[in-house]
């Protein structure tokens, strides 16, 4: 039985004073819920947000994108053992707005990953076709090539340590969201993949949906078979919203 799990992308987005009106709006209601629950603060918020929430909540927190180097010259980049030390969990590797608008290649996702994980933190890989790839008919191969290029890059052990999260580009900020069926035919398809690596890290591994989730589709999302939660981004910077989701998942 897989645990669902609910991750709010806060982007680049908010204040300190937002991030704290946010915290203080959620730290209660995770509590009791059947599912895991994380937020992605950008990493400048990541100390206070740690702060706030003190150790043992039940609320947990990831980073946005980190570098895959340990440390040295890399002016403005953020390691995973900085990132670590913070008490952060997850790590979103690869969302499509890294891979489009920081020209992030499969290749860097790959070791971003591998990064992410040798500090014992969660990567979440995130992987999806954009609307003309769909159009052609090419979402299968897409999220496939973007899913080997990790799993290759990995041992059947770290790959099965993964949450992977379907994002399908023409869904995210959009205000569309992919059908349940259309979601959970990727999934199915992700899964499947994962099975040939090893069947039991199949089974237990987290496939999120991500892309226009809010209260009003998460139950129907979250209902299919290989959705396990959601990745969620816009709806998240509201707290009553984002726990109406978490609510969806928890069910
Ligand atoms: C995201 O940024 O990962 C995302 C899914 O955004 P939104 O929920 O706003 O579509």
């Amino acid at each position: 039985m897989r645990r669902p799990l609910v991750i709010g992308n806060w982007k680049m987005h908010g204040s300190l004073a937002l991030v704290r009106e946010l915290l203080d709006g959620l730290k209660g209601v995770v509590d009791g819920l059947n599912c895991e629950v994380a937020v992605c603060p950008v990493s400048v918020h990541l100390y206070s947000a740690a702060q706030q929430l003190g150790e043992g909540s039940g609320l947990a927190l990831g980073a946005q994108n980190v570098s895959t180097a340990d440390s040295g010259a890399f002016t403005g980049e953020v390691s995973v053992a900085m990132i670590a030390e913070l008490g952060v969990k997850f790590v979103l590797v690869g969302h499509s707005e890294r891979r489009e608008l920081f020209a992030e290649s499969d290749q860097q996702v790959a070791e971003k990953t591998a990064a992410v994980l040798a500090q014992g933190l969660i990567p979440v890989v995130c992987v999806g076709e954009s609307l003309a790839q769909r159009q052609a008919g090419e979402t299968q191969v897409v999220v496939l090539r973007q899913l080997n290029a990790v799993a290759e890059h990995l041992s059947a052990a770290q790959l099965a340590q993964c949450v992977i999260a379907y994002e399908p580009v023409w869904a995210i900020g959009t205000g569309e969201t992919a059908t349940p069926a259309q979601a959970q035919e990727v999934h199915a398809t992700l899964r499947a993949r994962l099975a040939e690596v090893s069947e039991k890290a199949a089974q237990s591994m987290r496939i999120l949906y991500g892309g226009s989730v809010k209260a009003a589709n998460a139950n129907e999302l979250f209902a299919q078979h290989d959705i396990d939660g959601g990745l969620v981004g816009g709806a998240s910077l509201n707290a009553e919203e984002f726990s109406a989701i978490c609510r969806h998942a928890s069910k």
